[in-house]
């Protein structure tokens, strides 16, 4: 059975996927402050027959990647699929966005994927298959006010995936971005109700996305039937774009 890694796969949009991908993987559910969500997502794997592991990846530390990939490779032998999915905001219009709001953000939404990404591909290679799925979002694709730290690091992803397609595709490693939507969880607790329904306006799907919406197209992404999709960015929003 193949494996996935699935950063951020304790909370939110990373969660459904790694419930969604335990169906047909062995999966190594990567947490970074988040240990007991992380260890009953596994648990819930496990219930339903699966194979599963919390892994302790925090993608700002090239050391923590390096001992999670280690710890992963051990267990499972290597990874095939792996989902970029960490990811914080730190908002602020320009005038007042601080240099460590901007670093932070980056640090970990953009670098952080380069990180896992590179990491990644060694074994990739080795084995002629893989799958690199980065979560970026609408907003990378078309900015948004008090965002430019997160719009940027999410466009970067779109330029990282592209390359890593043209480079990676003669090995039948194919990469892929998501852009998703508006998705009810953690990071967009703090809309309030006048926002969403602003939200709900712009939507021609009358709803704000859950979770398994994102985690249904990754699951698909990281199949044998995707092989023929690469460098593209697929938007799951709800044709609010
Ligand atoms: P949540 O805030 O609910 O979850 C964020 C996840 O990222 C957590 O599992 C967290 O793990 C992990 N994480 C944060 N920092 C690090 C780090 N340094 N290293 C490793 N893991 C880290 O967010 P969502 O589920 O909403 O978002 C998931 C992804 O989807 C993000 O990349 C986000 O930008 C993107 N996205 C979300 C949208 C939405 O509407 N919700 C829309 C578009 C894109 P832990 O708790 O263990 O630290």
């Amino acid at each position: 059975m193949k494996t996935v890694l699935i950063t951020g796969g304790s909370r939110g949009i990373g969660k459904a996927i790694a419930i969604e991908l335990g169906k047909s993987f062995n999966v190594a559910v990567g947490y970074s402050s988040s240990k007991e969500d992380g260890e009953e997502v596994v648990e819930e794997i496990m219930k339903s027959n699966g194979t599963a592991t919390a892994v302790e990846i925090n993608v700002t530390s090239t050391e923590s990647v390096e001992n999670a990939f280690v710890a992963i490779e051990k267990e499972y032998g290597g990874i095939d699929v792996l989902v970029n999915n960490a990811g914080i905001a730190k908002d602020n219009i320009l005038p007042r966005l601080k240099e460590d709001e901007w670093d932070e953000v980056i640090n970990t939404n953009l670098t952080g994927s380069f990180r896992t990404s590179q990491r990644a591909i060694k074994h990739m290679m080795k084995s002629k298959w893989g799958r690199i799925i980065y979560i970026s979002s609408i907003v990378g694709l078309a900015g948004n006010q008090g965002q430019t730290n997160y719009a940027a690091s999410k466009a970067g992803l779109v330029g990282l995936s592209k390359s890593i397609a043209k480079e990676m595709g003669s090995r039948n490693i194919t990469s892929n971005v998501i852009a998703p939507g508006y998705i009810d969880t953690d990071m967009t607790s703090f809309l309030t109700d006048e926002q969403k329904d602003d939200i709900l306006d712009k939507l021609s799907i009358k709803r704000i996305g859950k979770p398994e919406d994102i985690a249904n197209i990754v699951s698909f992404l990281a199949s044998d039937e995707s092989e023929y999709i690469t460098g593209q960015v697929i938007s799951v929003d709800g044709g609010i774009t």
